[in-house]
């Protein structure tokens, strides 16, 4: 019915009709090989998993002490907000803005959302916002940079040591662990997957009521 429901190969250009793969099943370009759907194995329930170790793990990250500092006697611990009050005071106010929706706000909305999604899907319960909340989620995928405030929190550090003793405190190392569970949420979520659940939620609680 719909014309324009065709996907491009990202490689070749070559228009595919919408393949219907069974799910386990690899899909690829038939001109140009190139692998366009890869199946993940258990993706709903270790997408859900990793969101709920994120979402515990955001918590000590952005509370606890990331660095200690020992400067004449007066001991300075700085958190994560800190370095962004910080900027903020030293009059760099944009890129202030930029680190906190960056590695703060957009991290928390990010691992709320897949949380969302994702418990929905596990536990299989309809919900007319699951497709907005996919985009939305999509459109926070650019956004999400902790790494950057990583390398920043780096360059600090090895700075601060030549001035004084460094304690590495425990918001740093929850700071860590939640770059590599966001990092294993993108690649455990199968975007395919997600959507053909949420297509078949969407028509069972229509078929139900
Ligand atoms: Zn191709």
């Amino acid at each position: 019915m719909n014309s324009t429901n065709y996907d491009a190969c990202p490689e070749c250009d070559l228009l595919l009709k919408p393949a219907q793969p069974k799910l386990g099943e690899k899909v690829h370009c038939p001109r140009c090989g190139l692998l366009l759907s890869r199946p993940r194995k258990q993706s709903i329930e270790r997408t859900f998993a990793l969101s709920i170790a994120g979402f515990i793990l955001f918590f000590p990250a952005n509370l606890l002490p990331m660095v200690g500092l020992t400067v004449l006697g007066n001991a300075n611990t700085g958190i994560l907000i800190s370095g962004v009050i910080a900027l903020y005071n030293d009059g760099m106010e944009a890129v202030a803005i930029v680190v906190f929706l960056a590695s703060i706000l957009f991290p928390l909305v990010h691992l709320c959302l897949s949380l969302l999604i994702s418990g929905h899907l596990y536990f299989n319960c309809p919900n007319r916002y699951l497709v907005a909340w996919m985009r939305w989620m999509h459109h926070l995928d650019e956004w999400v940079m902790l790494e950057v405030y990583m390398l920043g929190i780096i360059v600090a550090c090895v700075k601060l040591m030549a001035i004084a003793p460094l304690k590495l405190g425990w918001g740093l190392y929850a700071f860590i662990a939640l770059i590599i569970i966001t990092t294993m949420l993108t690649s455990s979520l199968d975007n395919r997957l997600f959507w053909l659940r949420i297509e078949q939620l969407g028509k069972e609680s229509k078929n139900a009521s």
